[in-house]
């Protein structure tokens, strides 16, 4: 039996078998047989429906210094600002009309940003808008802000580790950054009852289907509830800037390997996949994924929040949700009202059916 087969039959396998796994799905057909079982699994699990979150990048503010990040720290050109509380509530109140049940508050380490006036925000979303999941993705945080902000009614919290591979992580980003820590956050956030979103770049400089591999097995051991990837792509003021992106065709590969090693993960077609092609995001969806994050950060930081090169930054996608249906219609799938939560909690905390 080939290794594709093995895969698809078990769902899991050692480091050495995804890493062969990778170097056998560069072959058409087995690609072919990987998106095939992966759209049957999406179908299965969440049958046609694609869900929403609005992305609000509410601080460009970041006191780390990860060599591929355009809002690092040491780039001294990327010009600063951050959302207030009520900036922010505003953001929450226009994707609300729009009928987004998901809020997404992304930013850099911003320490203007303490544990108190963090879960003083989660505290006034939860309360203005209780039949909506909020999601944060503030990096690294002890575990004691992370029961806070638990405490304060955050749902989820998106936190990729970028790397599983301790080398390779060791090449992305400065000494003091430890992936050990990284990958000790997950796994705290999981313990508190946050649906964890991990993750990883695809196609960074130097990496190797072996480090490709160490993530698919963090992934197979954490069984985290979303999983975000997403091609490498150069900012022109970070140490990367004369690097190669990431492949498109590869991360289209994995997003389908991620379906089948974790059936009923919460899985997005990313932005960074979406700036590389325009249909990314479509190629995303018939590979496997089944998440849209449309930005619904204001204009004024929306275009500072540059992360990587030519990040669409210019559409209002949030309030254009009808072109977005379309585009998802017109490849046999359509947008899910609701939060969208993960099998393993619905009902749990739920009332309104998300159908
Ligand atoms: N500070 C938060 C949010 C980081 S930004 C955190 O640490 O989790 C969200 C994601 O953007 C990162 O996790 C990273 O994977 C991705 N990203 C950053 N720079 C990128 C680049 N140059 N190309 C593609 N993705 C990038």
């Amino acid at each position: 039996m080939d290794i594709v087969e093995t895969f698809i039959r078990s769902g899991r396998l050692t480091r050495e078998g995804y890493a062969e796994l990778l170097a056998a799905s560069r072959n058409r057909e087995a690609a072919k047989s990987l998106q095939r079982e992966a759209v049957r699994l999406q179908k299965a699990t969440y049958g046609n429906r694609v869900y929403v979150r609005g992305l609000i990048e509410f601080t460009n503010y970041c006191k780390n210094n990860c060599y591929y990040c355009g809002i690092r720290k040491g780039n001294r050109k990327a010009s600063r600002c951050r959302l207030d509380r009520e900036e922010i509530l505003a953001c929450c109140e226009r994707g609300y009309a729009l009928g987004l049940r998901t809020f997404v508050l992304q930013g850099g380490e911003d320490p203007w940003y303490t544990d108190e006036r963090m879960a003083d925000l989660i505290q006034a979303v939860k309360e203005r808008w209780p039949d909506c999941a909020l999601t944060l993705s503030v990096g690294e945080r002890s575990r004691e802000s992370y029961r806070l902000f638990r405490e304060a009614g955050a749902d989820r919290y998106l936190l990729r580790q970028e790397t599983a591979d301790e080398s390779h992580y060791g090449k992305l980003h400065p000494p003091e950054m430890s992936p050990e820590r990284r990958k000790q956050c997950l796994w705290e956030l999981k313990e508190l009852g946050f649906q964890a979103g991990a993750g990883f770049l695809v196609g960074s400089p130097g990496q190797t289907d072996w480090e490709l591999a160490a993530d698919l097995l963090f992934l197979q051991e954490l069984r985290p509830q979303m999983a975000g990837i997403g091609p490498f792509i150069p900012h022109r003021d970070t140490p990367f800037a004369g690097e190669k992106a990431g492949s498109v065709d590869m991360t289209l590969r994995l997003i389908s390997i991620l379906r089948i090693l974790l059936p009923d993960v919460l899985l997005p077609a990313t932005t960074a996949l979406g700036t590389l092609h325009p249909q990314g995001r479509e190629m995303g969806i018939l590979a496997g994924a089944n998440v849209l994050m449309p930005v619904l950060t204001p204009p004024g930081i929306r275009e500072k929040y540059e992360l990587y090169e030519h990040k669409s930054s210019s559409k209002d996608e949030a309030g254009r949700l009808g072109e977005l249906a379309e585009r998802v219609e017109k490849i046999g799938y359509r947008l899910a009202a609701g939060r969208g939560d993960h099998r393993e909690i619905r009902g749990d905390i739920r009332k309104s059916a998300d159908r």
